[in-house]
């Protein structure tokens, strides 16, 4: 039989940080595994550029770990890998001035409370935008939060779930701050990737790069795949395993890019029906130098002279309103970044138009000349997620009524489909921490079936 025949235990669709954990979880277990991956690298929806002329890695996808508790730390520092911690600094820019805006996490998390007690009152589900569009919402307020859920969250207000971002008010922590640490791998994301990648049991696992899951035929025990690969999208040999381990992305699964046969069942559609897939728009642009580190710069725009330098800048009203430095690193890096509604426009565009944009927004947040942006800008990077045929979009939200779609879409069908991925972890929906853990919860299951 050849090598192509060979039957292992279980194939992993998708080599992103799902697919990754839950395949090193498998193979040190024991278990054969073939994990399929569409793309000629690993890490999916992380994907760092190596550019020589930057001092820092350029994350044209996940780039930050939110909160130490996530599975990404441990894993990153049993990795070896150097974790810078952000320095906790927002501003919010208006008319050319800075402001820190620490009473704005008060207000994020005064929302939360809030939708809680009104789903409580209610007893269903419903729209965060009802909540936003209230008067229980200061009007100066309402344009801040809206753009903080569509960038935060890449969600539409009117899509998505009050639930899904409901915190029950318990004694004492009304006055909870939502903004919790930060960090970044210094050598870049994608070497988390490649150290899972790495750790792989080599004896027991093969990764297939640029092969392309086309259909999945499946009865209970036994699945086999077809693949295309290659410049000429050619056929590639059947793959065949007694399970199948599905990571794909949740857009990617909604529009039937792989087909089953059978046809996932009834819940599965409802599940996928139930969470929605937000866009973003990021660019990445680098300077010559990094103007906004002169002192003048600062002393210009803030009211209050810090000793802090500029982190993250929030803006109201511009077209990219999200920007941030490569802080703690000192580098001539800037990023931008819009979700849901924003992004979409921009999307729209052709990518000159993009930048062209893009550098307007900065502009204005900035109150620097576009002309001088321009003569100091260096090179600009972007990833267009939403035109990725192996992505077709950013990350998931929950919609509403939603809640309990990522525990479904979960569910193992058979004891031979398994699921993973971002969208099938409902309390870190959207993040790398949520796929990585996904990833080791479904390995654990998979293992209760084949062990
Ligand atoms: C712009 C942007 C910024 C982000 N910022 C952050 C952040 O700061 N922090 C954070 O925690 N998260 C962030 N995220 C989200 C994070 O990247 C994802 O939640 C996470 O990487 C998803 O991992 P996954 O394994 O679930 O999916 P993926 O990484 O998408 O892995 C799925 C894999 O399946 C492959 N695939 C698709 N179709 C096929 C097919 N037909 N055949 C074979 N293989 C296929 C894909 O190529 C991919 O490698 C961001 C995402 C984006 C796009």
């Amino acid at each position: 039989m050849s090598r192509d025949r060979k039957r292992v235990d279980v194939l992993v669709l998708g080599a992103g940080a799902a697919g990754l954990a839950a395949a090193r979880d498998l193979s040190h277990a024991g278990l054969h595994v073939t994990v399929i991956e569409a793309r000629p690298r690993v890490g999916g929806r992380v994907f760092t550029v190596h550019d020589p002329r930057s001092p820092v890695p350029l994350e044209l996808g996940a780039e930050f770990i939110h909160g130490e508790s996530a599975e990404t730390l441990p894993l990153a520092r049993a990795a070896g890998l150097a974790v810078l911690e952000l320095p906790v600094s927002h501003d919010f820019a208006s008319a050319g001035r800075f402001k820190p805006m620490g009473d704005f996490w008060r207000l994020v998390d005064r929302m939360n409370h809030d939708l809680a007690r009104r789903l409580a009152a209610r007893g269903k589900d419903f729209p965060v935008s009802e909540y936003l569009d209230s008067r229980r919402v200061p009007a100066a307020s309402r344009g801040l939060l809206r753009d903080f859920v569509q960038g935060f969250y890449a969600a539409h207000p009117d899509r998505l779930s009050a639930q899904s971002l409901a915190v029950e008010t318990t004694e004492g922590d009304e006055e909870d701050e939502v903004e919790g640490k930060q960090f970044r791998i210094a050598n870049g994301g994608d070497a988390l990737m490649k150290w899972l990648r790495d750790g792989l049991d080599p004896d027991r696992t093969e990764v297939r790069l640029s092969t392309v899951a086309e259909s999945v035929q499946w009865k209970r025990g036994a699945v086999t795949v077809v693949c295309r690969g290659g410049a000429d999208r050619a056929r590639l040999p059947t793959l065949s395993a007694r399970t199948m381990l599905i990571t794909l992305p949740l857009a990617v699964l909604k529009a039937g890019m792989v087909r089953f046969d059978p046809a996932l069942p009834p819940p599965k559609q409802r599940a996928l029906a139930g969470i929605e897939t937000g866009q973003v728009f990021k660019i990445v642009l680098r300077f010559r130098e990094a103007f906004w580190e002169e002192p003048e710069f600062l002393r210009e725009r803030r009211a209050k002279a810090g000793s802090k330098g500029l982190s993250f800048l929030h803006a109201h009203g511009a077209e990219v309103p999200t920007w941030w430095t490569s802080l703690p690193v000192r580098a001539p890096v800037l990023t931008g970044y819009v979700g849901a509604v924003a992004a979409e426009q921009l999307l729209a565009e052709e990518p000159p138009s993009r930048l062209e944009r893009s550098l307007v927004a900065l502009s204005e947040v900035f109150a620097v000349p576009r002309r001088e942006l321009e003569e100091q800008l260096d090179a600009s990077a972007t990833h267009d997620w939403r035109a990725d045929p192996f992505a077709r979009g950013a990350y998931s939200y929950i919609g509403v009524g939603g809640n309990d779609a990522p525990r479904a879409l979960a569910r193992p069908v058979d004891g031979t489909l398994f699921f993973a991925g971002e969208a099938t972890n409902g309390a870190e929906i959207g993040t790398v921490a949520g796929a990585l853990s996904s990833g080791r919860r479904a390995a654990r299951e998979v293992l209760r079936v084949l062990k």
